[in-house]
């Protein structure tokens, strides 16, 4: 039997995602399936254009950028979902439809939009919660979460559109993922249209779908593997 194409894989996942909907008794079409690029070449990303995909997500600013330039005629949602540096926010913002890792107050300072200025086009973002206990994973601790959410609805130019979290190693998704939507619930007491998670990845988005993920970040299983390091 000859290997699966990415046609294939893209559709092995759509059903997925529908499956783990209907379990969920969810409407799938309230789910976002963003496809992570990362490390693979801009003509990917254009094969999936071509297959009807719209939203991609990416982690490293450099890479993202380039690719986001290449494919500037099609029309393209790209997610910025790796750590971002504040001094790399303002061109983020000038290509990144959705920032889903906010996770320092520099990051969302620079991301602000300029004080006075009307037309600065606002910026949708998630805050990221870390739910291990290591600081270098990326995302806030669970005790500044809520001071992060404040911050970001505080801050001109952004739009809160809920809480991103990445399930741990040495932990059951579905544990995780309900952490994750109880943290949503805390958010959405602040910010009641911040309603949204970005949860669920290749391995685990059944369980983040079962949980109220409505953004998945899923690559590998439909990119396959990564070229080089990932
Ligand atoms: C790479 C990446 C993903 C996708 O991971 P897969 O396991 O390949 O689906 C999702 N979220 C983030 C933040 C990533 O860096």
């Amino acid at each position: 039997m000859s290997s699966p194409t990415l046609a294939d894989r893209l559709a092995l996942v759509s059903g997925g995602v529908a499956d783990a909907a209907r379990e969920a008794g969810r409407d799938p079409a309230e789910i976002t399936t963003i496809v992570v690029t990362k490390f693979h070449p801009a003509a990917l990303v254009r094969e999936l254009h071509g297959l009807g995909v719209r939203d991609f997500g990416e982690n490293r600013h450099q890479e993202a950028q380039a690719k986001a330039a290449e494919l500037a005629e099609l029309d393209l949602c790209w997610h910025f979902v790796g750590q971002l540096q504040s001094k790399k926010a303002k061109a983020a913002r000038a290509y990144a439809s959705v920032i889903h890792s906010l996770d320092r107050d520099s990051v969302v300072d620079a991301l602000a939009a300029p004080e006075n200025d009307d037309a600065a086009t606002v910026i949708d973002c998630f805050v990221q919660l870390n739910l291990t206990d290591d600081p270098g994973r990326g995302g806030v601790a669970g005790a500044e979460f809520e001071r992060m959410t404040e911050r970001v609805l505080a801050t001109p130019g952004l739009r809160l559109l809920g809480v991103m979290a990445v399930a741990p190693l040495d932990e059951q998704p579905r544990h995780a993922f309900a952490r994750v939507r109880e943290y949503s619930e805390r958010m959405r007491a602040l910010a009641p249209e911040a309603r949204y998670i970005s949860a669920g990845m290749s391995g685990d988005f059944r369980e983040a779908i079962l949980e109220g993920a409505t953004h998945l970040r899923i690559g590998s299983a439909i990119t396959g593997n990564r070229p080089g390091p990932g």
